[in-house]
C-alpha cells in the first residue's frame, strides 16, 4: 500500500482519514494532544476576572490548551482548535451545507454531502427545550421579517442538557466532532501521532517524499508517497509557505461581534450556542453567549445569567495573510460598514425585547473560521489541485474556499475533503 500522510485532524483531516484508511497506509500527524473539554466551573474565571488578572484572551490557553488564541496587530482575537479533532471540538455544532461559492465555479458536491448526512446525525431537536429568552428573540426576528431558522446541529441533541458550554467542549458527548471519523480511521488501520508539529514538506525532484516535523525537542522525518495538508486556515499556509509554495494573501476569518445588554434571567449562558440563525447578505445573526467577551472584556461586568447577546458573524473581505507564526488581518472599511449594519439590526432586536438602550454594550471582535489562502478556481475545480503544488501534494481544508462563507463551514470543508479523498484514490491507487 502507498503511504499517505495527513497533516491535521480537524474537519478536513479527519474526513480524509476516514475515507482513505483502508486504501492507503495512513498516518495522521497532529500538533496538539487529546482533547479535554474546559472542565472548570465558570466561577473560577469569574473570580479571577474580579481580581483584574484576566485582561488578555490568550490567558485562556492556560486553563484550556485546546483553544489556541492569537492576536493580530489590529488586536483582533483569532481562535482555532489545537488537538485531536482540531477546531471541530470547539464548534457550536452547527451543520450547514454552504457550498454556494463552490457551485459558482462549477463544483457539485451533492454526493459528498449525501454521504455526510448519512453518517452524521443532524437535527433541530434542541428547539424543544429552548429557554424563554431564545423563544422571544426568535419571535422578534420573525416579526422583523428576518426569517430566522432553528439551526441544524450535528449530534444527538435529544440528550442535550442545555448547559451552554458548546464552544468549551461538550461535557455530555452530545455534539458530533471529527474525533468520530478519526476513531473510525484508526479502527481501519490509520496511525494517529499527536504532539507532532509539521514544519515543512520535503521535496525531491519536484515531488513530495515526506514531511519534517518537531516532536518534543526532536526533528523527525516521515516518508510518504502522498502528502495531504489539512492543518486549517492558519496552519496550512504556514506549512506550504515554509516548503516554498506561496499561498495567496486572501485570508478571511469570519469576524464575530456580539451586541449585548442586561436582561435579568436571560440564561443564555445555559442555552445551546447559536440556537437559531438569521441569514443576511453579508453576515449571519444568532443568539450567542460570548465567553471570550465575558471573561476578558471589561464592559461585560454583570452576572452571566443576566446577559442577553446577539452575534454578528461577518463574511469578511479576503485580505489577510499568514507569515510563519504571524497573522496579518485587518477589517476593511466595507467590513466595518457591514458590521455596523449588523449592530443596528441587533440593537433593534434587543430594544424590541425591552432592554434599556443605555445598557447595551459590545463584545470583543473575535474570529474562528480562517481560510481562503489557496482558493479553488474554475481551473482547479475538477482536480482540486492548485497548480503551485507538486502532483502528490493536496490541500483538504478551509484554505480551499474561494471566498468567506460567513457561515458555519465544517460540513462544507468535510465535503471538499471527501472529494479530495476520491480524487487521490483514483489517481494513486488505480
Ligand atoms: C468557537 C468556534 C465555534 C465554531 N462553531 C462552528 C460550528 O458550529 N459549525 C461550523 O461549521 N463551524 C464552526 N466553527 C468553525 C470550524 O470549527 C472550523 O472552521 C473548522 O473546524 C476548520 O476545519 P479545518 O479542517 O480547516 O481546520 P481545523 O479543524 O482547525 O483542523 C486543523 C488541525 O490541524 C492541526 N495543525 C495545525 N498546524 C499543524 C502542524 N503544523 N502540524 C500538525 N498539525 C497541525 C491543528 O491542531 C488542528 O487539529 C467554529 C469555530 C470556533 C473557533
Ligand atoms: S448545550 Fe451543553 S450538552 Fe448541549 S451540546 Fe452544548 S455543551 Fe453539549
Amino acid at each position: 500500500m502507498k503511504k499517505a500522510i495527513i497533516i491535521g485532524s480537524g474537519a478536513g483531516g479527519a474526513a480524509l482519514a476516514r475515507d482513505l484508511a483502508d486504501k492507503f497506509e495512513v498516518t495522521i500527524l497532529e500538533t496538539g494532544g487529546a482533547f479535554k473539554p474546559f472542565s472548570y466551573p465558570l466561577t473560577l474565571p469569574e473570580a479571577v476576572k474580579k481580581t483584574g488578572l484576566l485582561f488578555d484572551e490568550r490567558e485562556i490557553q492556560l486553563l484550556f490548551p485546546a483553544m489556541r488564541i492569537r492576536k493580530t496587530a489590529d488586536k483582533m482575537t483569532l481562535v482555532n482548535g489545537r488537538g485531536i479533532g482540531g477546531t471541530t471540538t470547539l464548534s457550536a455544532g452547527n451543520a450547514l451545507r454552504m457550498d454556494g461559492p463552490l457551485k459558482k465555479i462549477g463544483i457539485n458536491l451533492d454526493a459528498e454531502f449525501a454521504e455526510l448526512y448519512r453518517d452524521i446525525p443532524v437535527s433541530t431537536a434542541h428547539q424543544k427545550r429552548w429557554k424563554q429568552s431564545t423563544k422571544q428573540l426568535y419571535t422578534i426576528c420573525e416579526e422583523m421579517g428576518l426569517h430566522p431558522q432553528p439551526t441544524t446541529k450535528m449530534g444527538d441533541y435529544e440528550k442535550c442538557v442545555h448547559c451552554g458550554r458548546c464552544v468549551l467542549g461538550c461535557p455530555q458527548g452530545v455534539k458530533w466532532d471529527s474525533r468520530k471519523f478519526l476513531d473510525n480511521a484508526v479502527s481501519h488501520g490509520a496511525k494517529l501521532i499527536t504532539g507532532c508539529r509539521v514544519t515543512q514538506i520535503i521535496i525531491e525532484n519536484g515531488r513530495a517524499v515526506g514531511v519534517q516535523a518537531k516532536q518534543g525537542s526532536s526533528t523527525v522525518t516521515y516518508n510518504a508517497d502522498l502528502v495531504l495538508v489539512a492543518a486549517g486556515g492558519f496552519g496550512t499556509p504556514a506549512i506550504l509557505n515554509n516548503s516554498g509554495f506561496n499561498c495567496e494573501n486572501r485570508l478571511f476569518v469570519d469576524p464575530v461581534l456580539c451586541v449585548a445588554a442586561a436582561w435579568p434571567n436571560a440564561l443564555q449562558n445555559k442555552e445551546i450556542s447559536m440556537p437559531f440563525l438569521v441569514q443576511q447578505e453579508h453576515y449571519i445573526l444568532s443568539p450567542y453567549f460570548d465567553y471570550l467577551s465575558y471573561f476578558f472584556n471589561r464592559h461585560w461586568n454583570i452576572p452571566a445569567r443576566d446577559i442577553v447577546s446577539m452575534m454578528i458573524k461577518l463574511a469578511d473581505t479576503p485580505t489577510g495573510h499568514v507569515e510563519g507564526d504571524k497573522i496579518r488581518k485587518a477589517l476593511t472599511d466595507t467590513d466595518k460598514e457591514r458590521l455596523q449594519q449588523g449592530v443596528q439590526t441587533c440593537t433593534e432586536i434587543l430594544l424590541r425585547l425591552g432592554v434599556d438602550k443605555e445598557k447595551i454594550f459590545l463584545g470583543t471582535i473575535n474570529a474562528g473560521h480562517p481560510g481562503g489562502m489557496l482558493p479553488l478556481t474554475i481551473n482547479s475545480a475538477a482536480t482540486f489541485h492548485p497548480d503551485i503544488l507538486p502532483e502528490n501534494v493536496y490541500v483538504a481544508d478551509a484554505s480551499l474556499f474561494p471566498e468567506s462563507l460567513g457561515n458555519p463551514p465544517i460540513f462544507t470543508i468535510m465535503a471538499m475533503a471527501k472529494r479530495v479523498g476520491k480524487l487521490v484514490v483514483e489517481k494513486f491507487t488505480g
